[in-house]
């Protein structure tokens, strides 16, 4: 019958979603801000409950009269009022493609007859439904019945025209596979080196085989090494890495873990040890600074056997390589031995197959539009090609590599910038070519339906905050912060993270992010904006520090993000009002009435339970019903005045403003408590 509990959509059909959005994204502010976490539903065992609730009836996404339907659908809204034209459709036609559910507006204009005759029925049937309400494929069977329509269960298969990578089985069948170029990702402890490595290999090898050099950060970049390549990812860190993987995109196949010589294993030395573990990506050791007089690689080396990381000359097969980023030394071995990789992992793929990879970075150019860095995984990504990323999609106008030179086509292990997408998919977002304009058009707007849906069950959940909010009754609050990292990698993997934070009562909105340290302008946007100014591996700059002072701006820097995100659940608490909690201390009988002209009415009562207390909060109740409440001002026992009576005794109480206190009368006694209420 009907599905629990009805989710009434917060998007109206036919209208456009605003704005493109994650794929397991949040819901922006707004829509109130619950967490994408929150939004999995308690029934149906979590993600494929909620995959199996996704309804893609919509005829133009699978008929192949998609665009003759389409024309149907705009129609519609014309028609409102008027009375609705049935043409029965010839018998095999009459099919309604159902995935799990249908809203019953949906069915409605399937079936070709008014919603409010289908509610109808299914209030006959017992279910109270609204138009938005979605119904599963066995009760829209039964109405569909009614009219001589079928219910097809199909859904969509979008991995039907969306070519992915090879299975490692696949690609040693496959006569096409060839090997391709690893790619890695840096790690480390912070200032072990990262950046300065990175810089180092673009600058020495990339310029040295490129007139001008890298003429552009594209988020990734290649390295000829002899006969072979290697491929960087620009972004150093395992913040970005595991944001990265937790979209699904593995495209690291080796990870160099860069530990200082004069430091050795650091925190975060052995977070990147456990994520890249976590990954399963095999870790070569850059063991960095060997230039620096306290350098002893043999301590490192040691330090890393605690983690299984065991040099091959004592018996272990993880390969350890002294550098210095700093005068280059060290840096073409590590490079010979990342090159390696290719033969020792096997690395391959087919370049014959349509392209296919993951976005690195994306980006709005003021002149160029949206810009894409995709890695090329599997295929051959051409100009010219149609392509999917996310909710985005277009065909590929221009491919420049990471000198700004046009390409015409780019296999596997090659990072490019591509233009002609409509919008920028976010990193991390699978990137495929696809046959035609038709399919790319099926899969994004699939994907569309597949997040309108998302959220309009997210707004049902958070209604009764808002209907509270509508009504005054909590106003909901936004935390503005300012967010700056030291690298792109991390930005965009703590900004998700903390926006993602927003309840129904306090949204967060990052108003500013950047890379870099804190800076006065930073300082003076918070001022300006009532905001937090929040540092992830970065700290305020002297500028910055002397105005943070003066003006009172909080700047607070943390290095671990757990950290981080438990200081903004603080401040989202603090901007809470705090939550008034009623604890009752008492009840009382009244029993006897005294006036007493000085001080008003007094109730001589009997404490039945709990205590009573002098300028504790009291409701008076009469045959369960409230009658009074007001503040309890006097308290007495036999003459004297007391401030507490424990419960078995008697006393004398007045309520201020009240004097029509009869026998039979509960005192109920209680106090209002402040609570300052935390972000869970
Ligand atoms: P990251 O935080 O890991 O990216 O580290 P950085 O690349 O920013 O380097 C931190 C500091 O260490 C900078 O001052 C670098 O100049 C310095 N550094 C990096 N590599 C070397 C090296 O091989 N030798 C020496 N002496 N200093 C280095
Ligand atoms: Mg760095």
């Amino acid at each position: 019958m009907l599905q629990q509990p009805i989710v009434p959509s917060a998007f109206p059909p036919g209208r456009p979603v605003e704005g493109r959005r994650r794929r397991e994204g949040p819901a922006r502010p707004g829509g109130g801000g619950e967490t994408a976490e929150a939004d999995k539903p308690k029934t149906g065992g979590g993600k494929g409950g909620a995959k199996k609730r996704q309804v893609f009836s919509r005829e133009d996404l699978y008929s192949p009269a998609g665009s003759k339907s389409r024309a149907r659908k705009r129609k519609a809204p014309t028609r409102k009022g008027g009375k609705t034209m049935v043409t029965t459709p010839a018998a095999h036609k009459r099919i309604v493609k159902i995935d799990e559910t249908i809203s019953v507006g949906e069915l409605g204009r399937e079936l070709g007859v008014k919603a409010n005759e289908l509610i109808a029925k299914l209030i006959q049937m017992g279910s109270m439904a609204t138009i938005n309400s979605q119904i599963d494929r066995d009760t829209a069977g039964i109405l569909a019945a009614e009219y001589e329509y079928e219910v097809r269960d199909v859904s969509f298969d979008e991995d039907e025209v969306l070519s992915g990578p090879l299975e490692e089985e696949e690609l040693a069948e496959d006569p096409d596979a060839e090997p391709r170029a690893p790619v890695v990702t840096i790690m480390g402890h912070v200032d072990h080196g990262k950046t300065t490595l990175l810089d180092r290999i673009r600058k020495a090898k990339v310029a040295q085989g490129e007139a001008g050099g890298i003429t552009q950060h594209i988020g990734a970049y290649r390295v000829p090494v002899g006969d072979n390549f290697v491929v960087f990812l620009d972004t150093p860190g395992h913040q970005a890495f595991t944001a990265m993987r937790a979209r699904g995109a593995q495209v690291t196949d080796v990870v160099v873990l860069v530990v200082a010589a004069d430091d050795g294993a650091m925190p975060q030395t052995v977070e990147a040890i456990n994520h890249a573990k976590a990954a399963g990506v095999p870790i070569v050791v850059a063991i960095n600074k060997i230039d620096k007089a306290g350098a002893d690689t043999d301590r490192v080396k040691h330090e890393l056997t605690k983690y299984s990381l065991i040099p091959e000359e004592w018996g272990g097969d993880t390969l350890f390589v002294p550098v210095s980023a700093l005068t280059g030394k060290g840096v073409d071995s590590l490079l010979e031995s990342l090159a390696l990789q290719t033969e020792i992992l096997e690395l391959k793929a087919n370049p014959k197959k349509p392209g296919f990879g993951h976005v690195v970075e994306s980006r709005i150019d003021k002149g160029r539009g949206p810009v894409a860095t995709v890695l090329v995984e599997e295929g051959t990504l051409r100009r010219g090609d149609f392509v999917v990323a996310g909710a985005s999609f277009g065909r590929v106008r221009a491919m420049l590599d990471e000198h700004g030179k046009q390409l015409k086509e780019a296999g596997p292990s090659t990072p490019v910038e591509v233009l002609g997408l409509d919008g920028v998919p976010p990193a991390g977002e699978g990137f495929h070519v696809v046959a035609n304009e038709k399919d790319a058009k099926r899969v994004v707007e699939m994907r569309t339906q597949k997040e309108k849906e998302k959220e309009a069950k997210a707004g049902a959940r958070q209604a009764p905050a808002d209907l509270l909010a509508a009504m005054g009754a909590k106003a909901t609050e936004t935390l503005h912060v300012i967010l700056k990292t030291d690298v792109h990698g991390s930005l965009e993997a703590v900004r998700t993270a903390v926006e993602q934070l927003g309840t129904a009562e306090v949204s967060v909105r990052v108003i500013h992010s950047g890379v870099g340290a804190i800076t006065e302008s930073d300082v003076m946007l918070a001022e300006a904006s009532s905001a937090r100014v929040v540092g992830f591996n970065v700290g305020p700059d002297n500028n910055a520090k002397r105005l943070a002072t003066q003006s009172g701006i909080d700047i607070r820097s943390y290095t671990v993000i757990y950290e981080l995100i438990d200081a903004v659940k603080g401040m989202m608490g603090g901007l809470l009002a705090p939550e008034l909690v009623e604890n009752a201390l008492g009840r009382a009988e009244v029993r006897a009435v005294f006036r007493v002209s000085k001080s008003g009415t007094i109730a001589g009562s009997y404490v039945l339970d709990g205590k009573v207390a002098r300028n504790a909060q009291a409701r008076i109740m009469r045959e369960g019903k409230l009658v009074h409440r007001g503040k309890l001002v006097g308290l007495k026992r036999f003459k004297d005045d007391v401030r507490e009576v424990a419960s078995g005794y008697e006393c004398g109480i007045s309520v201020e403003g009240y004097d029509d206190v009869a026998v039979g009368d509960i005192v109920e006694v209680f106090e209002i408590k402040e609570v300052q209420r935390s972000i869970g």
